[in-house]
C-alpha cells in the first residue's frame, strides 16, 4: 500500500544528469545504444487498411556492439505520446517545471518519520531511476499505457477523494469479472483513469513508484550487415486497432517508430538470436514461411544470400560454394494492398537468388481464401523432398497460431510423401528440431 510519507521527489542539480545512454542502461540494466534513423519506407498501399513501415537505423557509430547475423532481433526502447505525457502532467498535483531534474528518494527509517537514531528522516535515493525530468521520465521509462493492473487500481484508490469514485475502484480492484469487461471496453491508460476517476489526486512521486516500466519491443531484424554495412533494417506493422467503445488506439512503438523524424535518435541494442540463422552449410535447401511482417527476417536471409552468392561470384575459383535452393511462402490480404516487398522479391527471383517464391492471397477478389499452409500442400512433392531427402531446413516466422498450423501442415505433407506413420512424423520432427533444422521466431497471437 502506497504511503505518501514513504517516497519524495526533490530537484537535484541539472549536472546530476547522465547522458540518455547512461540512463536507459541503468534503467534496465543491459547496454542500450544511441542510433538514428536514416530512412522510412510505407510499405503498404495508401488504400491499405493497414500500415507497414520499413525503418533503416543507422548503428555505425556503435558497430562493434551491435554486430549481427539475418534472424537476430533488435530491441527497440520507445518513446510514449506527448499527448498522453502532458495530459497525465496536467493532472497531477504538485507537479514540477517541466526543466526540473528530480530525484525520487525513499524513506529508509522504519518509522516514516524517524531514522535508525530516532531523530530524523531518513532519505535516500530509491536508485531504480537516475535523476531526470518528469516529462522524460513519462515519455521513456514509464509505461503509462498499458491499463492498470488490479493491484495499482488498488492503490489508486487510496488517492481518490470522493467516496463514491473509491468504491467504485475497489469494485474493480475486487471482482475480476468487472475489471476485466472494463479493461477491455475501453482499455484504459493511466490518463484514462484519472479522467474517470477524477477525484484521485496523484504525486509525481506515486508516479514514479508505482507505475511500471515501460519495456522495450523486439523486431526481427530486416537486413543484413554485409549487404547494408552500418545499418539495421526492421519491418513493423503500425499497431491500430479500436475498443468496443469505438475508441482507435495506437500501438506505443510501432506508433513512435511511424511518426520519428528522420535523423531522430533511437536507443536500442541487438539480441542474438542463433537459433534463427542461416545454415553453416549454405548448400542445404531452405524454407521460408513468413506472412505478414513474418516475412521480415527472411530479407536479411535473401540479401545475405545474395551478397555471398555476388562474392562467390568474385571468388568462385577457390570456394567453388554452391547455394542451395532458397523457397519463399508468403501470405497476405491481396495482390496490391498489402503485397509488402513484392517488387524486391521478384527481382530476387529474377537473379536466381530466391528459388521459387509462392503467395498466398486470403482476401483476393473472385479468388478462394489462401493461406500459406495451402501452398506447402500444394507443393508437397518439393516440400517433402527438399526436408526430407535433401535435409533441408525450415524457418517460420509470425503468429503463434500460422506457425502452429504451417506444422500441421508440415507433418501431413512428411506423412503422405514419406508413408509414415503418426509416431514416425513425430520422430522425425524430433530429429528436425535436435539437429537445428526448424527454426521458428514468433511474434503475435
Ligand atoms: P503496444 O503498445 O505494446 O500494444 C500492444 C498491445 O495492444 C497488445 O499486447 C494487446 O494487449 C493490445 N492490442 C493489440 N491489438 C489489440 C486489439 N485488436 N484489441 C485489443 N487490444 C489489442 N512486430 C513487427 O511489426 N515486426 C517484427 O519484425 C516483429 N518481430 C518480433 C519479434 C519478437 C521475438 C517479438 C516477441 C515480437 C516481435 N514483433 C514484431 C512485435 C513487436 O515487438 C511489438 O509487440 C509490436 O510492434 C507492437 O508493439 P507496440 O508498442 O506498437 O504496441
Amino acid at each position: 500500500i502506497w504511503r505518501p510519507e514513504t517516497f519524495r521527489v526533490i530537484e537535484v542539480p541539472i549536472e546530476n544528469r547522465l547522458s540518455l545512454g547512461e540512463e536507459y542502461c541503468k534503467v534496465h540494466k543491459k547496454s542500450v545504444l544511441k542510433c538514428r534513423l536514416t530512412e522510412r519506407i510505407h510499405l503498404e498501399k495508401r488504400h491499405s487498411s493497414k500500415q507497414t513501415i520499413l525503418a533503416k537505423i543507422d548503428i555505425s557509430a556503435n558497430i562493434d556492439s551491435m554486430n549481427y547475423s539475418p534472424g537476430d532481433h533488435l530491441l527497440l526502447f520507445p518513446n510514449n505520446s506527448p499527448a498522453l505525457v502532458s495530459g497525465i502532467i496536467e493532472r497531477l498535483v504538485d507537479a514540477p517545471d517541466f526543466d526540473q531534474v528530480l530525484q525520487l528518494q525513499r524513506n529508509t527509517s522504519g518509522d516514516a518519520r524517524l531514522d535508525r537514531n530516532g531523530n530524523h528522516d531518513s532519505w535516500n535515493d530509491w536508485g531504480r531511476y537516475p535523476p531526470c525530468t518528469l516529462t522524460d521520465m513519462l515519455t521513456r521509462y514509464l509505461d503509462i499505457s498499458t491499463p492498470p493492473s488490479q493491484e495499482l487500481l488498488n492503490i489508486l484508490s487510496s488517492q481518490a477523494v470522493k467516496t463514491e469514485e473509491k468504491f467504485q475502484i475497489k469494485r474493480l480492484v475486487n471482482n475480476t469479472r468487472i475489471f476485466d469487461e472494463w479493461k477491455n471496453n475501453a482499455r484504459p491508460t493511466i490518463l484514462d483513469v484519472l479522467k474517470q476517476f477524477s477525484s484521485i489526486q496523484l504525486t509525481p512521486a506515486f508516479l514514479i513508484s508505482q507505475l511500471p516500466l515501460l519495456l522495450p519491443r523486439y523486431y526481427s531484424i530486416s537486413s543484413s550487415l554485409d549487404a547494408t554495412p552500418g545499418e539495421i533494417h526492421v519491418t513493423a506493422d503500425v499497431l491500430e486497432y479500436q475498443t468496443p467503445d469505438g475508441i482507435k488506439h495506437q500501438g506505443v512503438c510501432s506508433s513512435w517508430l511511424n511518426n520519428l523524424e528522420i535523423g531522430d535518435e533511437i536507443y536500442c541494442n541487438v539480441r542474438k538470436a542463433p537459433l534463427f540463422h542461416l545454415p553453416n552449410d549454405q548448400s542445404v535447401p531452405i524454407i521460408m514461411v513468413g506472412p505478414g511482417t513474418g516475412i521480415a527476417p527472411f530479407r536479411g536471409f535473401w540479401m545475405q544470400r545474395k551478397n555471398d552468392m555476388e562474392h562467390e561470384l568474385t571468388t568462385r575459383n577457390k570456394h567453388n560454394q554452391s547455394f542451395g535452393e532458397m523457397y519463399l511462402y508468403f501470405g497476405c490480404h491481396n495482390t496490391t494492398a498489402d503485397n509488402i516487398y513484392r517488387d524486391e522479391i521478384r527481382q530476387c527471383e529474377k537473379e536466381k537468388i530466391l528459388t521459387k517464391c509462392f503467395f498466398a492471397f486470403s482476401r483476393e477478389p473472385g479468388i478462394k481464401k489462401t493461406y500459406v499452409q495451402d501452398l506447402i500442400k500444394r507443393n508437397g512433392r518439393d516440400i517433402y523432398k527438399m526436408i526430407v531427402k535433401e535435409n533441408g531446413h525450415v524457418y517460420i516466422c509470425g503468429s503463434i497460431q500460422m506457425a502452429s498450423d504451417v506444422k500441421k501442415m508440415l507433418r501431413r505433407v512428411i506423412q503422405s510423401w514419406g508413408k509414415k506413420s503418426e509416431s514416425q512424423v513425430d520422430e522425425y520432427i524430433d530429429k528436425m528440431k535436435d539437429e537445428n533444422r526448424l527454426h521458428e521466431d514468433i511474434f503475435g497471437i
